[in-house]
């Protein structure tokens, strides 16, 4: 593992009148050129050098004429965040702690699998979920991220990647509930969708989420559809107030579910953390299997990734092939998903927590 403290100029970092460039990238541009007697072709270009040519400052820009780089370096700051911490692990995984201008720190993270690039993005500065055994969480929620420092995540992401990788992916999985924060992710994620943006299928693009059921039908309401995962975690009510207090009854849930899949037409994932002893039991799984029954559902079972300071534990590899096991006989679709980057702290929050100095970041 290596670890750059990152070296950001200052003047692409400050922070504008009206916000974030990236927040509203077309318009801001265009008013920006109008302003000055100038083509409105340089907007495209710039758009062009920003997502496909992952330039990570406006002198990159080299078909643009010196002077008119020099002009929007000086009136329209690129990036409102700097680099904390850059961290590389031996399996591939990229992990960015930002401190943001206009306050608190995010992190996000690049994970490489075989020709997949997925990057993994946040949506909150914390998290108001409380979810018990979730870094993000544990000092509740500081705000909403806006569109531009979402989009941020990702051009930085990308920016991280050699010349011959191709971004394929992109999850929300990151900090934040995404359901509490809409108006700035749809518009961000528009941008990884659109041809001239990431260019990234709605079929490649996934949000995770403790499911707001009013939120989820605003959500198959309105288009594109991306992939929705449900981060379920417990196979029965009274446990799962225990584990996601925030969350809502099973049964709601569910429906508010099936609702986005008969409109999206997209497969549904749920997401269960397994916690050792607390919902690892077989009994947890033939529940699991009763609860979801027959949908055309992936299900992905996270072992738990310790943190810090908490007393939830990882399941043993026995306890985690039994569980497999029944889900598997029950007929469901299940993929045990080994986080990667567990190493450099790759969950949710926790590179945050632990520069914070909560405790020592482990290094080898
Ligand atoms: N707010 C969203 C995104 C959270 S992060 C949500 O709740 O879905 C994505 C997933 O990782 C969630 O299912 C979350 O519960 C899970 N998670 C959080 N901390 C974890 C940890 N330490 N180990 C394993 N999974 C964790």
């Amino acid at each position: 593992m290596t670890s750059t403290d990152n070296t950001t100029t200052p003047s692409e970092t400050a922070q504008t009148e009206n916000g974030h460039l990236l927040d509203a990238l077309d318009p801001q541009l265009n008013r920006w050129l109008q302003d000055r007697g100038l083509p409105g072709y340089r907007g495209k270009q710039i758009r062009q050098w920003l997502f496909q040519q992952r330039a990570a400052n406006w002198d990159a820009m080299s078909d643009l004429p010196q002077k008119l780089r020099r002009a929007l370096a000086a009136d329209l700051p690129l990036w409102q965040s700097r680099i904390l911490r850059h961290i590389r692990a031996a399996d591939g995984t990229e992990k960015l702690l930002l401190a943001l201008s206009r306050g608190g720190q995010i992190e996000c993270v690049l994970l490489r699998d075989r020709v997949r690039r997925t990057i993994c993005i946040s949506t909150q500065v914390g998290c108001g979920m409380g979810c018990v055994f979730c870094a993000s969480g544990l000092d509740g929620v500081e705000r909403n991220l806006s569109s531009g420092e979402i989009v941020e995540q990702m051009l930085r992401l990308q920016q991280l990647l050699e010349t011959e990788e191709r971004l394929s992916h992109v999850v929300v999985m990151g900090m934040g509930e995404l359901l509490a924060n809409l108006e700035a992710l749809l518009p961000a994620l528009a941008e990884a969708h659109r041809a001239d943006g990431l260019g990234i299928s709605t079929r490649r693009i996934t949000i995770s989420t403790v499911g707001l059921p009013a939120a989820i039908d605003r959500l198959a309401g309105s288009q594109p559809h991306y992939r929705l995962a449900l981060s379920l975690h417990a196979p029965n009510d009274a446990l799962r107030r225990q584990l996601v207090p925030a969350g809502q009854p099973l049964q709601t849930l569910l429906a508010a579910a099936d609702r986005y899949f008969a409109v999206s037409g997209r497969r549904m994932t749920f997401e269960y953390v397994l916690l050792a002893d607390i919902n690892d039991q077989p009994d947890h799984a033939r529940q699991l299997a009763h609860l979801l029954g027959r949908r055309e559902a992936l299900l992905n079972v996270i072992p738990y990734n310790p943190v810090a300071g908490l007393p939830y534990r990882t399941p043993s590899t026995a306890r985690q092939q039994t569980f497999q096991r029944i889900l598997t006989a029950a007929g469901l679709r299940v993929q045990f998903r080994h986080r990667k980057g567990s190493r450099i702290n790759a969950a949710c929050g926790q590179l945050r927590r632990a520069a914070g100095g909560r405790y020592r970041l482990s290094s080898n």
